[in-house]
């Protein structure tokens, strides 16, 4: 019993040994991927780890085998290499282990992320003053600040109405000044980011061009905010990169906005990933919003959806609206007309409300 005890004793010293060994092994991985990460050097050498792996073998007296050894090395170096990649995720920009304070977007005096609701509201795309002044109206009427349209419209497709371009910006800013309204409208080509300074508030980069790396690049290069969507089928982490991609050139005045993701569900035009947005939370210090419209593609999912959004802490909500949706030229079938919209933001600020109340309690 007594050389049981002692031989425990002695495994126990072992295992604290073989512990401080692996950490002290870590931090040197570490360090490595410090200079590697300098140098844009790949983390993963697979040639470097056979040579140690064939060293560590040929020392081998046993009694483990060669493969237990290679084995059991193998997961060390795995560890080691996760815990770079951990390294280099803390190190983004748009992390919130790198800014644990908020984000806050003053635009026109709407401080998005500032812990009320803000909306994005207007037609899916600018067709004429006259609608989108209508718009404008309603959307004032409601204190809102944010007035949205698409001039360049990126459509599946080429046959369907592309938008006004440099017009549709010129409308909407028209109707945006008479009314103190922000203009948030998409941009699709690097080359157009530079005019659409004079007329917009919040450069918008649509789902299908989240990946398009010199939009990304040239939106990071002005100082304006920029609102980014996720991709159709764009991971978290794709989606957050995409982020890091503008922060990167510098600019840190970033909303990310959850629009739906394509799934085998058909019963709406996209299946609406609302966890996104705690996660989004979570990882990023940047504010989040839910477009309402694209994620479901029907009217009356709109509110229910925006109500999921509020309850999980979302910053904002976007939505499509036009005055008369049976002739729009994109989305009819998803849009809100005027009395509609005003329901759903008199339903979303009594939710609001609410929502402040319990928090209060608590
Ligand atoms: C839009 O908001 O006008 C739009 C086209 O949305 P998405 O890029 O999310 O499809
Ligand atoms: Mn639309």
């Amino acid at each position: 019993m007594k050389d049981l005890e002692q031989l425990r004793e002695q495994l126990d010293d072992v295992n604290l040994e073989i512990l401080k060994l692996i950490n002290q092994r870590a931090l040197l991985v570490q360090d490595i991927g410090q200079i590697k990460t300098k140098q844009s050097m790949k983390r993963f050498d697979p040639v470097r780890e056979r040579d140690m792996l064939d060293q560590i073998t040929s020392q081998n007296d046993g009694p483990f085998e060669k493969a237990t050894i290679e084995h059991i090395f193998k997961e060390i170096f795995k560890a080691s290499l996760e815990l770079q990649e951990d390294d280099h995720r803390k190190a983004l920009l748009v992390s919130r282990k790198k800014k644990p304070e908020d984000t806050i977007i003053d635009i026109k005096g709407a401080k998005i992320g500032d812990g009320n609701t803000h909306y994005v509201i207007g037609p899916c795309a600018v067709e004429s003053y006259e609608q989108v002044e209508k718009v404008a109206a309603a959307v004032k009427s409601k204190g809102i600040k944010l007035l949205r349209g698409g001039a360049f419209k990126p459509r599946t497709s080429p046959y369907d109405f592309q938008g006004l371009g440099i017009e549709g910006l010129q409308i909407l800013k028209r109707a945006a000044d008479k009314h103190g309204l922000a203009v948030v409208s998409e941009i699709v080509n690097p080359a157009h980011i530079e005019e659409a300074l004079d007329y917009v508030d919040v450069i918008q980069i649509g789902a299908r061009n989240m990946q398009n790396f010199e939009l990304l690049k040239a939106a990071g290069d002005v100082n304006k905010p920029v609102l980014l969507k996720r991709g159709l089928s764009a991971t978290i982490s794709e989606f957050i990169n995409a982020a890091e991609y503008i922060n990167s050139r510098g600019n840190g005045n970033i909303i990310l906005c959850e629009r739906g993701i394509r799934t085998y569900e058909k019963a709406t035009r996209n299946t609406l990933d609302i966890s996104a947005v705690p996660i989004l939370k979570q990882e990023t210090h940047l504010p989040v919003m839910v477009d309402v419209t694209h994620s479901t593609g029907r009217r009356d999912l709109l509110l229910p959806t925006a109500k999921a959004a509020l309850a999980i802490g979302a910053d904002g909500v976007m939505a499509e609206v036009h005055p008369d949706p049976a002739v729009a030229l994109s989305d009819s079938a998803q849009q809100m007309d005027i009395p509609m919209f005003d329901h759903f933001i008199e339903e979303l600020k009594e939710m609001d409300q609410r929502i402040k109340l319990v928090g209060e309690k608590n």
